[in-house]
């Protein structure tokens, strides 16, 4: 029989065992007495653990230790970054750290969304050896300056599959990007799909693995269709099916701040309780129209690109794009707001004649005809054509055939629900040489395929 390792084996400090006692903590977890020695290594670290197997202290102990041999932090500096997916997982964290370091002189803080970003600017100020955050925040702080990364030894992504899984995934790409490429980098999770697993190892070097627990596939479940609807309708067609499906969360993401404003009043005169978050808005407002929405005082949350990417609403069925985004990349961005660690979700987009380009990006984005669905009452009159994959240009170009007359579009990938197929014919003949043209100049590369994510190598 092997015994368990004590604390005191690793090598801890006094001060950290004195605040372990005080914890009356006696001996390692499982995950801690594996992943505390690798960590002291220098070792980067894929960890599967479940919750509340202790796997918190599995990384802030030797995160600790190893702080005591660095240079001290210098202003806005920060030497370790926690990254959460939750605010309320964050300020766990950052209670463990105070609990493990009590004994210590770190300095370190938790920053979230929701909330005032100036006192956390403040905090920052003089640099935190221990920074806990959630991404969006941290983008926010890192963008006005308040954080600086120069000084960064660790990252730790913790619950790292929701972390790099379609809601967050773009943060963490811009985090990562702004990282000194010479860190230490740990993940922790307590399941990691194969896609993720994949997409993790690309961000570690040479990582150690190790599990206390088996490995687990998280379903992700986003349906996701498009309503052709002419623009006008947009407001009513919403409302209907907010009321019509007695949909009771709904998160819906407008282009503009003043349009989400706009909606918002329009709710209300249909008796459909509805709060805005967009930059134009106060942190007390924002904050208010979120825990309002969270605690399902109001149904509807109307958002926009910019003050969306820092909310995680946990069991949000409904996303709605009122409008289509600009970039196409935020389409998963924002359907990932939804469906997540296996619940069910949908992703409905309302789709006018004039998103028709924003709506072939999408779909070549993501390489799927969107599904498309005509509410009653609410058919456009200005079709939205049926958008194509397209193939690779064939090269060298051939010259140019004197035109067919006949039409290219072929029914067998004809998506829709009941569409008016000779209206849509016809301004899709119209709409086929604008497309074309964009097949080939979108990015000039193979059309087909998606872009493969990578974390820039270490
Ligand atoms: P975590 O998985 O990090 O959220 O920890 C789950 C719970 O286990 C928390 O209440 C910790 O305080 C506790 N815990 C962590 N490590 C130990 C340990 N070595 N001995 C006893 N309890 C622990």
């Amino acid at each position: 029989m092997t015994s368990s390792p004590s604390f005191q084996s690793f090598g801890l400090s006094v001060a950290i065992i004195k605040a372990l006692a005080d914890k009356a903590y006696k001996v390692p977890t499982a995950i801690q007495a594996k992943a505390i020695p690798i960590v002291l290594q220098g070792k980067d670290l894929m960890a599967i653990a479940q919750t509340g197997t202790g796997k918190t202290a599995g990384f802030v102990l030797p995160i600790l230790e190893k702080l005591g041999k660095g240079e001290p932090v210098r202003a806005n500096h920060v030497r370790v970054l926690i990254l959460a997916p939750s605010r309320e997982l964050a300020v766990q964290i950052g209670e463990n750290v105070n609990d493990y370091a009590k004994n210590l002189s770190f300095k370190s803080t938790v920053v979230y969304g929701g909330v005032k970003i100036n006192p956390q600017m403040m905090k920052l100020r003089r640099g935190v050896d221990i920074l806990i955050a959630t991404p969006g925040r941290l983008l926010d702080l890192h963008r006005q300056n308040a954080v600086k990364f120069k000084q960064l030894e660790i990252l730790v992504l913790d619950e790292a599959d929701r972390m790099l899984d379609l809601g967050f995934i773009d943060d963490i790409d811009a985090i990562i990007n702004v990282l000194p490429q010479q860190r230490q980098n740990l993940l922790f999770s307590a399941t990691f799909s194969d896609d993720i697993r994949k997409l993790a190892k690309t961000l570690l070097h040479q990582p150690v693995e190790i599990s206390v627990s088996p490995r687990n596939t998280t379903a992700t479940l986003v349906k996701q269709w498009i309503c052709p609807v002419d623009k006008k309708q947009k407001p009513a067609l919403l409302a209907a099916l907010i009321k019509n499906n007695n949909w009771q969360r709904v998160l819906v993401f407008c282009k503009t701040k003043k349009g989400a404003d706009k909606l918002c009043r329009y709710l209300e005169t249909k008796n459909i309780k509805a709060a805005a978050i967009h930059g134009d808005k106060s942190q007390g407002a924002r904050s208010r129209a979120l825990s309002d929405f969270k605690q399902q005082n109001v149904q509807v949350l109307m958002a926009t690109d910019i003050a969306a990417r820092g909310i995680d609403i946990n069991q949000l069925p409904q996303v709605v794009n009122f409008d289509l985004p600009t970039v196409a990349e935020n389409y998963i961005h924002r359907i990932g707001r939804t469906g997540r660690a296996g619940e069910t979700g949908q992703a409905i987009s309302l789709v006018c004649a004039d998103e028709f380009d924003l709506l072939t990006d999408i779909e070549h984005l993501i390489k799927t005809l969107l599904k498309r669905k005509l509410i009653n009452g609410f058919e456009p009159v200005y079709d939205v054509p049926e958008s194509r994959l397209w193939r690779k240009p064939k090269k060298p170009k051939k010259p140019k055939k004197p035109k067919q007359k006949k039409m290219s579009i072929d029914p067998s990938t004809d998506q829709s629900f009941g569409s008016n197929s000779s209206t849509q014919n016809e301004l899709a003949n119209k709409q086929q040489d604008h497309k074309n043209k964009k097949c080939t100049s979108t990015d000039g590369s193979d059309g087909m395929k998606p872009p493969k994510r990578k974390f820039k190598k270490i």
